[in-house]
């Protein structure tokens, strides 16, 4: 469940069937958590806070909520745009070079650009939307390469630079940049 709340922003509640009492904690987004036995009731969680507030304002490194709106703003941005640009993007390589897959599915964790699990679904960051094309397009044949091969073996790697003659610069400045937001 996700309160929001004036002064703190978006505070995700958890609900633990072993936790004894409230727990707070700040993710690594900034976000605050809370932690509550099962069962506690949505006004008692908000109690809760309310009589906690200034121990977390000492204790814990929230973020400004306005920061985390407008990371979430940014989210949603980029979202939209992967959205209408990463599965067609995919479609058109695999066609161009014969590739059939499941699925695309688009993901924002923080540490992949992209991958490919032996059930043929091709998972692509959104944070693609920020790097050069050429980088985007790197990801994308890396991937649709993981079809014919599940590994990193030189195969694997022939395969990629068939497509792609500047892979191994193209990995290197992926290495430097981070998909999350
Ligand atoms: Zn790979």
């Amino acid at each position: 469940m996700i309160l929001t709340d004036p002064e703190f922003g978006e505070v995700v509640v958890r609900r633990n069937g072993l936790a004894r009492g409230v727990r707070f904690s700040v993710s690594t987004s900034g976000r605050l958590s809370m932690s509550v036995p099962a069962h506690t009731p949505n006004f008692l969680i908000k109690k809760y806070l309310n009589s906690s507030r200034d121990m977390i304002r000492e204790k814990l490194p929230i973020k400004d909520p306005r920061e985390q709106r407008t990371r979430d703003y940014q989210k949603k941005i980029m979202m939209k745009k992967a959205r209408e640009y990463l599965p067609y993007r995919l479609e058109y390589f695999a066609k161009l070079y014969g590739y059939t897959y499941d699925k695309c599915r688009l993901t924002h964790a923080n540490t992949r650009w992209g991958s490919c699990s032996s059930r043929r679904t091709i998972s692509l960051n959104i944070g693609l939307m920020k790097v050069p094309e050429a980088l985007r397009d790197y990801v994308i044949i890396h991937e649709l390469a993981h079809l014919n091969h599940m590994d990193h073996s030189a195969a694997f790697w022939a395969e990629v630079a068939s497509h792609d003659k500047f892979y191994k610069n193209h990995e290197k400045k992926l290495k430097m940049l981070s998909p999350g937001l």
